[in-house]
């Protein structure tokens, strides 16, 4: 993972100069933190995250804009909105996956099928169409959760 962040900054580094954007040292922080802090995440919570870590690596402002220059250079994904709430996700080092989520309580599973990858392919050939990447998001109620009601409606 080491290896993989270190050439992801170089990256990322060249990136920002092509843009024109400021290369500061909080900014690649911020991805280790990134890293660090788990795969799926909302902005909110990674900026109370890194400020309860250690307030001096960055302003929640710089947190900000970084997550949105790391999603332009591609290594930060939006995984969904859900209610008021947008969940991203850090894709380095993940094998591309699809997502479960739960509407109650929030939580994301990550799945592959690779029958699914297959169909999808099938589709886009049947349909002359080059795929360039995709996403899948089933919207549900976990086991947990249906536990819960279950259990509500057997009172
Ligand atoms: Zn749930
Ligand atoms: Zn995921």
């Amino acid at each position: 993972m080491q290896t993989l962040l270190n050439d992801l900054k170089r990256e990322f580094e060249r990136f920002l100069k092509s843009k024109g954007n400021k290369i500061t040292k909080s900014r690649f922080d911020i991805i280790d933190m990134i890293a660090s802090y788990g795969t799926h995440f909302e902005i909110e919570d990674l900026v109370r995250w890194i400020s309860s870590q250690n307030k001096n690596i960055a302003s929640r402002s710089t947190i900000y804009r970084t997550v949105k220059l790391l999603q332009d250079f591609g290594v930060v994904r939006e995984v969904i909105k859900l209610n008021n709430r947008t969940i991203y996700e850090f894709v380095v080092g993940k094998q591309h996956h699809e997502h479960l989520i739960c509407i109650n309580c929030g939580k994301i599973i990550e799945f592959y099928k690779q029958e699914i990858e297959t169909l999808q392919d099938q589709v886009c050939e049947e349909h002359g169409f080059t795929p360039v990447n995709h996403r899948l998001e089933i919207f549900g109620i976990c086991s947990e959760c249906k536990g819960k009601t279950y259990e509500n409606r057997m009172e």
